[in-house]
C-alpha cells in the first residue's frame, strides 16, 4: 500500500503550511519569504483512519526565475507519476498567475486525481473570489485557509476517498525495502543477493513503472525486494534528482514490511537518513540497519561499538534495531542482514498470548506502579495485543488519562526486554476498564 499527497504549487502560496497542518509537524519552519531551506518535506498524516505520506514538493528547487518554470513542471510531472493523490494549491489573493497556468498545462494530462485547493480563503468573503479557479477547467476547488484550519477538513474527506484502506498483512511472505543515499551500496546488495548484474534505467520521461519488486528464493528464505537503486530517471533540473529519489524511497518504504536502511560508513549518519529512519518508524514499519562499506574503515576492538553508539544516539528514542556492519563489496555479513530482516518481519508480525502477557506484565506493574495522581491510584488489571500490523498493546485500567509518557515508555521497554521486539515500532495504549 502506498498512500502519497503530493501539495503542488508555486512558491508562497502556502504548500509548506498546509504540509504543516496535515503532518502536525510540531517543528513548523514557515518563512514569509520563499526559497527558504525547510527541514524536512515528507511526513506522515491520518485522517478518518486513514495514513498517508505527504509530500511537500516546494522545498526542492531552489534557483533563479528561468530554471524555477521547468523545474516546477518537472516537479509535477513527477509527482503524476509518483503520488496517489495530487493538492494543486493556488493563492486567491494574487488570483491566476502564468505560472499556475503552466503548472495546469501539465496537470490536464494528469490520470491520477487532482484537487484544486485554494488557499488563503481566511474569511467567507473570499468565497466569492475563489470560484476564478473553476477557469482551470480542472473541476471542484477547496477553498481553505491553511492558516486556520478551515476547509482543510471537506478537503480530506473527499481526498482520502482516493487512499487505499491498511490492509492485513497475514501469512504473505514479507517485502524488504532497500532503502538509503545515492552510492550507498544498495544496487551492489542487490546484485550480490541475486547474483546478477542488473541495471535498469530509464531514460524516457513520462514513462511508467512500477517499483522493481524482486523475488528471492534461496537457502530456506522466501521473500520480496524492492530496489530503489535500480531506477534512475534522467531529470533536467539537477534538484529534481533529489526530488525523485525522495517519492521513490517513499513508495517503497510503505509497500514495504521491513525496511533495511544502509548507511555508507565512510560518511555517517546524516540528517536524511535519520529522516527516512522516522518516517519509517511512523510508517510503522520494521527496520534493520546496514552500516556498509564496513571494509573502508580502520577498525580496533571498539570502533564497532563507538560507531553503533552514534548511530544509536541519532535514532533516538527508537534505538532497539538491528545494527549490521556489512561489506557488499568484500560479501561480509550480507546474509546475516538477511537473517536480520527475518527476525524483524518475525517480530513484527507475532502475536502474544495474553496469558503470558499477562504472566510477565502483570508482576512488573505491581512492583512498579504508575505514580498516583492527585491521591488518586492507577490500577491496570490486564493487558492484551491488539491485531493490527505491527504490535499493539492495550492495557486496561481505572484511570488511563492519568498515565504519562514516562510510565508508557517503562512499560514498552518492559515489553521489549521480555518479549523480543528488535527492530519493530511498538505501540502502548492505556483504556478504561
Ligand atoms: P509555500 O512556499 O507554498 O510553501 O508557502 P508557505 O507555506 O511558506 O506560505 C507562504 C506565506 O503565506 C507565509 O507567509 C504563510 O504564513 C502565508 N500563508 C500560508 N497559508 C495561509 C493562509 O491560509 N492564509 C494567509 N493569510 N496566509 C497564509
Ligand atoms: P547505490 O547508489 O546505493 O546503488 O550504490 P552502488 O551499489 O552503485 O555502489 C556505489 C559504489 O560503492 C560502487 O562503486 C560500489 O562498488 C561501492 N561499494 C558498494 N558496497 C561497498 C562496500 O561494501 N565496500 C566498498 N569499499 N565499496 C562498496
Amino acid at each position: 500500500m502506498a498512500n502519497i499527497i503530493a501539495i503542488v504549487g508555486r512558491p508562497n502560496v502556502g504548500k509548506s503550511t498546509l504540509y504543516n497542518r496535515l503532518t502536525e509537524s510540531r517543528k513548523a519552519i514557515v518563512d514569509d519569504y520563499s526559497g527558504v531551506t525547510r527541514d524536512r518535506h515528507y511526513g506522515q498524516g491520518e485522517w478518518t483512519g486513514k495514513r498517508f505520506t505527504v509530500v511537500d514538493t516546494g522545498g526542492y528547487v531552489h534557483g533563479s526565475d528561468d530554471v524555477f518554470e521547468s523545474a516546477i513542471r518537472e516537479q509535477v510531472l513527477i509527482a503524476i507519476e509518483e503520488a496517489s493523490v495530487i493538492l494543486f494549491m493556488v493563492d486567491v489573493t494574487t488570483g491566476i498567475t502564468d505560472l499556475d497556468d503552466a503548472i495546469v498545462d501539465v496537470l490536464r494530462r494528469s490520470k491520477k486525481p487532482v484537487f484544486v485547493v485554494v488557499n488563503k480563503v481566511d474569511h467567507s468573503l473570499l468565497q466569492q473570489e475563489a470560484s476564478i479557479f473553476y477557469s482551470f477547467g480542472l473541476g471542484e476547488i477547496y477553498p481553505i485557509s491553511s492558516m486556520t484550519g478551515s476547509g482543510t477538513g471537506e478537503l480530506l474527506d473527499d481526498v482520502v476517498q482516493h487512499l487505499e484502506k491498511d490492509e492485513e498483512e497475514a501469512d504473505v511472505r514479507p517485502t524488504y525495502a532497500i532503502v538509503g543515499r545515492p552510492n550507498v551500496g544498495k544496487s551492489s546488495l542487490i546484485n550480490a543477493l541475486i547474483g546478477i548484474e542488473r541495471n535498469i534505467v530509464t531514460p524516457i520521461a513520462g514513462t511508467t513503472r512500477d517499483s522493481i519488486r524482486i523475488h528471492y528464493n534461496q537457502y530456506g528464505h522466501d521473500f520480496f525486494l524492492i530496489d530503489t537503486a535500480g531506477l534512475r530517471r534522467k531529470t533536467k533540473v539537477k534538484e529534481n534528482i533529489e526530488f525523485y529519489s525522495v517519492m521513490r524511497t517513499i513508495k517503497a518504504l510503505e509497500e514495504s514490511d521491513v525496511v533495511i536502511l544502509m548507511l555508507d560508513a565512510t560518511e555517517g549518519i546524516e540528517s536524511q537518513d535519520i529522516n527516512i529512519f522516522h518516517l519509517a518508524e511512523k510508517n510503522r514499519k520494521g527496520v534493520v540497519i546496514l552500516v556498509n562499506k564496513w571494509d573502508m574503515i580502520e577498525k580496533n576492538n571498539k570502533t564497532t561499538k563507538v560507531f553503533e553508539d552514534l548511530v544509536k544516539e541519532k535514532i533516538a528514542p527508537f534505538t532497539d534495531v538491528p545494527i549490521i556492519f556489512t561489506s557488499v563489496t568484500e560479501k561480509q555479513r550480507i546474509f546475516k542482514a538477511i537473517e536480520a530482516a527475518a527476525k524483524v518481519y518475525e517480530n513484527k508480525v507475532k502475536k502474544i498470548p495474553t496469558s503470558k502477557l499477562n504472566d510477565v506484565m502483570l508482576p512488573i506493574i505491581e512492583n512498579y506502579p504508575p505514580p498516583a495522581i492527585k491521591g488518586k491510584y492507577i490500577k491496570i488489571k490486564y493487558v492484551t495485543q491488539i491485531t493490527g500490523r505491527s504490535p499493539m498493546f492495550a492495557f486496561f485500567c481505572n484511570l488511563p488519562q492519568y498515565i504519562k509518557e514516562p510510565y508508557k515508555r517503562f512499560v514498552e521497554n518492559k515489553l521489549r526486554e521480555h518479549f523480543d521486539f528488535e527492530g519493530v515500532p511498538v505501540q502502548v495504549y492505556f483504556r478504561q476498564k
